[in-house]
């Protein structure tokens, strides 16, 4: 294929708003294609040339493709500004006057051609490597045509965003086999234990999805992590799930171990490459597994080795860092727990049962027992089936100054990407009536009045995530409760991600509407006092037809937030790992009990 045919079905993308349309639309460009070419059109609509969990560096920031524009075009750097801010996009701004001016040797350059040139551009290093990566560029612009220049130029600057989820991608690839979304189960779970979208997409071309079902794990390709349920009470566990294992919660951030022939690599939930952060924990996995492959996830937190005890995740968190790393983690050490076995040499652990996994992770750890001497150890766990063990496990975890427990059915799955009932969260209750907090989706802002109308923001549209759907609802506009920094930070976030028009994902009221809508990227979680019934919201929205002294008239009635605050950022967290809509209504239906 062409790029400046790939070019013209992302114009028909980036237009259409109805998400039933860009599936449709992605199927037929998925049916274009060879097999040899349909992961890089993948990685490409994506804005990527790799798969998500992979590192990828183009070294060009806004000012250096600015630099390759106006090099390759020809024209002042005034000139093309005053366009670009008048625009708001650099890819339009570049495409206005690629349309003017034309270059010697444009051709039609094929997909494969304009990707390998990325993948130079990323490639290039060391000295002089900053020109190389800029002619590159350049005389990518001066050969395609205009519109493929306005997609192109968005790539190495990451604000390609078409506006569809993984999810419209897995429809697609059903879509394209046979005019349904009847295949999405089978292509879904395949995505869970090797989310390369890429890869998925070359093998339903190669064979079918057939193949698909054959798909095992990969060392060193990151699978969806399993995530926890919630109840209130010890009791609703035990009805739920019979008997279980209790482990501590600590309170860190989690990952996933990729071990081979001494090699490591960690990923974050978010299924980012974490490896060069954490040289502590590399070091112990090397000295402590004894298997020759294997992937397993734990959680580290932060240790005082002078009293022993665990130190709170805003402490924990600062070893999340991309500078002084080797200092921070003196300051800072860390301990591992690992908590679950998913592949170990050659055999896939997901489908076993939770005792079974456990017992043969624990085969691979060496285990002293010392916290003082080791930086991986396993978990500590307990049998438990009757709501006194959990209620004695859950005061020593919160005496501990952790965060609770984690209960694991014993029999249980290891259910990549879902919130499976197999693992069950109970953590301690805030003094607000509901007990956990809730990570919501930046949708947008308003500018601002009063005294922050310098920050050039006043509030934000918060949503969850309706995964029935794959689509945003809002449920609260916060105007409080963020520190003059945090409101700096997030507009600086929003400005990245920017959006002419409403992105085709978002449900949301006339009354909510915002004077910046922003892409799908950023999450925060939210702590909020209650959570209400509202009629200006869409999450839960239920349409009610009432009658009134007038007729009847329809009612509408979703959920909001009272007293919403931010608590932090979640750069760990994908959009669609944001609260979902289900556990929303969970949440209000214990809230009220
Ligand atoms: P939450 O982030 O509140 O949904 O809780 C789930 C998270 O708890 C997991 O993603 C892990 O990062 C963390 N966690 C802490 N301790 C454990 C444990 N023993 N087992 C599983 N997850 C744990």
């Amino acid at each position: 294929m062409h790029f400046s045919e790939l070019a013209s079905f992302f114009h028909t993308i980036e237009n259409t708003s109805s998400r039933n349309e860009m599936t449709k639309i992605l199927a037929e460009l998925f049916k274009k294609l060879h097999e040899d070419e349909i992961d890089k059109v993948i990685y490409l609509l994506q804005g990527r040339i790799a798969p998500t969990y992979v590192k990828i560096d183009f070294g060009l920031g806004e000012k250096l493709v600015i630099k390759a524009i106006t090099r390759a075009l020809n024209i002042e750097h005034k000139h093309f500004m005053n366009r670009y801010k008048s625009k708001g996009d650099i890819g339009e701004a570049a495409e206005f006057f690629k349309k003017e001016i034309r270059s010697i040797g444009e051709r039609d350059m094929t997909v494969k051609e304009v990707f390998v040139i990325l993948e130079k551009i990323t490639k290039a290093s060391g000295g002089g490597s900053q020109d190389t990566k800029l002619a590159l560029l350049a005389e990518l612009i001066q050969t395609i045509d205009s519109l493929s220049t306005r997609y192109l130029v968005r790539i190495p600057i990451n604000t390609l965003r078409l506006g569809f989820s993984d999810m419209t991608i897995l429809d697609s690839l059903s879509w394209m086999l046979d005019g349904n979304k009847s295949h999405r189960p089978i292509i879904e779970r395949a995505y869970q234990i090797r989310p390369d979208l890429g890869y998925i997409g070359k093998t339903v071309k190669q064979g079918g999805v057939h193949k698909l079902e054959k798909v095992k794990p990969e060392v060193f390709t990151p699978i969806l992590m399993m995530k926890a349920q919630r109840l209130p009470t010890p009791q609703e566990i035990i009805d739920k799930i019979g008997k279980g294992i209790v482990e501590p919660k600590y309170d860190g951030f989690r990952l996933q171990v990729h071990y081979k022939n001494k090699k490591v690599k960690l990923f974050s939930r978010n299924l980012d490459d974490v490896t060069y952060m954490y040289p502590d924990i590399i070091e112990g996995i090397r000295k402590e597994v004894k298997a020759k492959e294997i992937i397993f996830e734990g959680e580290a937190i932060g240790f005082d080795p002078h009293s022993g005890s665990f130190l709170p995740f805003q402490e924990t968190v600062q070893r999340k860092r991309k500078y002084h790393i080797q200092e921070k983690a003196l300051e800072i050490p860390l301990k591992m727990f690992a908590f679950e076995l998913l592949f170990l040499n050659g055999n896939d652990y997901i489908n076993k049962p939770f005792e079974q996994r456990r017992k043969a992770l624990e085969k691979q750890i060496k285990l002293s027992g010392d916290i003082f001497k080791d930086t991986l150890l396993l978990s500590p766990e307990k049998i438990a089936d009757n709501d006194q063990i959990l209620e004695e496990e859950f005061d020593d975890a919160i005496s501990r100054g952790l965060e609770g427990i984690m209960i694991k059915k014993i029999d249980g799955v290891y259910q990549p990407g879902a919130r499976g009932w197999n693992w069950i969260k109970y953590k301690r209750s805030q003094s607000s009536k509901i007990d956990d907090s809730i990570d919501c989706l930046v949708m947008g802002y308003d500018v601002g009045k009063g005294k922050r109308s310098g920050f050039g923001i006043g509030a934000f549209l918060a949503g969850v995530y309706d995964d029935k759907h794959d689509i945003y609802r809002t449920i609260a506009k916060i105007g409080t409760g963020l520190s003059d920094i945090e409101w700096v930070e997030l507009r600086k976030r929003c400005d990245h991600i920017a959006s002419n028009q409403r992105p085709a994902l978002y449900e949301v009221d006339k009354q909510m509407n915002v004077d910046v809508w922003v892409k799908p990227k950023i999450v925060v979680e939210i702590q909020a006092d209650e959570i209400t019934r509202s009629s200006v919201h869409t999450a839960g929205r239920v349409m009610q037809a009432t009658k009134s002294g007038k007729g009847s008239e329809v009612k509408a009635s979703g959920y909001a937030l009272r007293f919403p605050r931010l608590k932090r950022f979640r750069d760990d967290k994908k959009p669609e790992q944001a609260t979902t809509l289900s556990e929303l209504k969970q949440m209000y239906k214990d809230s009220k009990q």
